[in-house]
């Protein structure tokens, strides 16, 4: 492959998902010559703009988890950037409901978590205060968290490319990542562009942050570990027709399941008032991309929220998007904290991979990014 000296960098980030957008416009603040490589047209074709666009508020990941801090810190700098840059949000509150007294234990052990977290915004509520705020859901007991939101996921990311772009970072959009070879100081880098071209350049630093696809690029460089696996695990959403969103103003969840594996199926707002229902989680043995939605999975929707939207019938619930989690678990694994991890113990100095970064990525994305920063301090 041709090498083209000119081209030289000091940072190669993988991918214009809202994590590498994020990096890009965190970084380049500090330090220039930064390239971002996106194999797509433009940025967010991937997981970025298949997701339930939540600003989360950080309640069930482990104490001390990345998921955990980075989330808490990632919502209030989310909110904070948004307010500056007017990207459109909403803070609507999120209740998660119980439907009886054998939720309770979970219920409380959420409350609980939810402190060790650091979060203070919170009330547990009884079956009357949660129909004086939802009039139509049926619960006995919940915990409402009014600060967490809904965020315009497309007006984040432009914003994020438009301020790198300004800060003179380079998005090089139709172009893939397919080598990576480690240097004596830095790594070369391949790319196949859309017209079949291949060239190469030299990069101080890469960061690996291909969201589905983070597992081959850390393979391209030549990192193999088994805890770097990633299992794609499929989740359906179905949206609510019929005039019934009007019926909810609030984000509404169950009591998570087991492993946390999905949050449950809940409702979903947007910003024009719409309410999806989902995801659902479908592990997908074969790690394929697929994004087709089963209409026959109808019923299962219905049977997973009529308990706390009884005025939900199946004729409301029609096929609407679909995303893929990068989890690091594969069915009956315990829960996997995001890896993000600067490579040099593994003889990879200056090599960021970022793996697993499913929910909440979204809401980590700039606290994210400053942790990234901080992992590759000593080569900006
Ligand atoms: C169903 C679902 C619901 C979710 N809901 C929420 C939510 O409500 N709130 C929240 O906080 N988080 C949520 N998330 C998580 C959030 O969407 C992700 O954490 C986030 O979008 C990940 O962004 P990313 O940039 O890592 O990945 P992506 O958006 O997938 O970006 C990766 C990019 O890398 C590119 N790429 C891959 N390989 C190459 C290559 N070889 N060369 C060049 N480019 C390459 C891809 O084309 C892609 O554009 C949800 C996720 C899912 C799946």
């Amino acid at each position: 492959m041709e090498i083209i000296p000119e081209l030289d960098s000091n940072v190669t980030i993988i991918g214009a998902g809202v994590i590498g957008l994020a990096i890009a416009a965190e970084l380049s603040r500090y330090t220039d010559r930064i390239y971002v490589i996106e194999k797509c047209g433009s940025f967010g074709q991937e997981t970025s703009s298949r997701n339930s666009e939540i600003v989360h508020s950080g309640v069930y990941y482990p104490e001390g988890s990345l998921k955990a801090r980075l989330c808490v810190k990632g919502k209030r700098l989310l909110y904070d950037y948004c307010n500056q840059h007017d990207i459109a949000h909403q803070k609507c509150g999120k209740i998660i409901v119980s439907q009886s007294g054998d939720d309770h234990d979970a219920i409380e052990e959420i409350f609980r978590n939810s402190t060790r977290n650091g979060i203070t915004d919170k009330v547990i509520l009884d079956r009357t205060e949660i129909q004086s705020l939802e009039p139509h859901v049926s619960a006995c007991r919940g915990i409402y968290f009014p600060s967490t939101g809904i965020i315009d996921t497309h007006g984040l990311m432009k914003t994020l490319e438009t301020e790198a772009l300004n800060q003179g970072a380079q998005i090089v959009y139709g172009s893939e990542v397919i080598q990576i070879n480690r240097l004596e100081k830095g790594y070369e880098v391949g790319l196949l562009e859309s017209g079949n071209n291949t060239y190469a350049y030299t990069s101080q630093i890469v960061i690996n942050s291909a969201g589905l696809m983070a597992e081959n690029i850390a393979r391209l460089a030549g990192i193999e570990r088994p805890e770097y696996r990633i299992y794609l695990w499929k989740g359906e959403y179905f949206s609510l027709l019929n005039g019934k969103h009007k019926l909810l103003s609030r984000l509404v969840y169950p009591v998570p399941e087991p492993h946390h594996v999905g949050l449950g199926i809940h409702t979903t707002l947007d910003l024009s008032g719409r309410v999806k229902l989902g995801p659902n989680a479908i592990f997908m043995p074969d790690n394929q991309i697929d994004y087709s939605i089963d209409p026959e999975h109808r019923m299962d929707f219905f049977r997973s929220v009529h308990g706390y939207l009884p005025f939900v019938e199946p004729e409301d619930l029609a096929p609407d998007q679909v995303g893929i989690r990068p989890k690091l678990q594969k069915p009956g694994d315990p829960v996997r904290d995001f890896i993000i991890s600067e490579e040099s113990h593994l003889g990879y100095p200056g090599f960021v991979n970022l793996l697993g970064i499913e929910s909440p990525g979204l809401t980590a994305c700039l606290s994210l990014a400053q942790y990234v920063r901080t992992l590759i301090q000593v080569y900006l």
